[in-house]
């Protein structure tokens, strides 16, 4: 049996007043960056490759569109089942490194997605864990994509920069912001 229903009427309106007197916990809203940068996270959990579980959110007036993790094509073997396909790449400093390219980036899994769903992508904003690669980078502003917003800078990401600046896409990194007020 309920314990509370053996509660007095006295108890349990005492109860009840306590509950409303004390001020309910302060509920800080996110932001509407913040907002669409949680649901990319959420895509990201959903990435089939442990080198890079990366996600990403396409909105248009604080609408979502479509979102994209980083995954195989659909139907194909996933890393997380048979294991990497792995591939050298020559650096322009003549070192090399070796890169998973079993994946499609989340941002290609999105665009793709927007393709298979006839959604335009045109005048919207995209948010990424990561700052997009110079490949993304260049699908994006082709799907006329107007504002990057990434919240993390990514080490090789200067060609992606520059090519957004060119092309005359915003992007905003919220990484940095973060760690200049830490900073201060
Ligand atoms: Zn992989
Ligand atoms: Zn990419």
């Amino acid at each position: 049996m309920d314990q509370s229903n053996q509660l007095s009427w006295e108890e349990q309106n005492q109860n009840q007043t306590n509950q409303t007197n004390e001020p309910a916990p302060a509920h800080v809203r996110p932001t509407w960056d913040q907002y669409f940068l949680n649901i990319a996270r959420a895509a990201a959990t959903r990435g089939t490759c442990d080198r890079g579980r990366t996600g990403c959110c396409v909105s248009r007036d604080r609408h979502i569109l479509v979102t994209g993790y980083v995954g195989s094509p659909k139907g194909c073997l996933h890393c997380d089942e048979v294991g990497h396909e792995m591939h050298t790449v020559n650096n322009p400093d003549g070192s090399t490194s070796q890169h998973c390219i079993r994946t499609s980036h989340a941002e290609q899994n999105a665009m793709t997605q927007a393709a298979k769903l006839g959604v335009a992508l045109d005048g919207a904003t995209i948010y990424c864990l990561m700052f997009p690669c110079y490949t993304c980078a260049k699908m994006l502003i082709n799907c006329g994509i107007k504002r990057v917003v990434v919240e993390k800078d990514y080490h090789a990401a200067g060609r992606s920069k520059e090519i957004l600046k060119l092309a005359g896409v915003e992007y905003v990194l919220l990484n940095d912001e973060m760690e200049h007020y830490a900073n201060q």
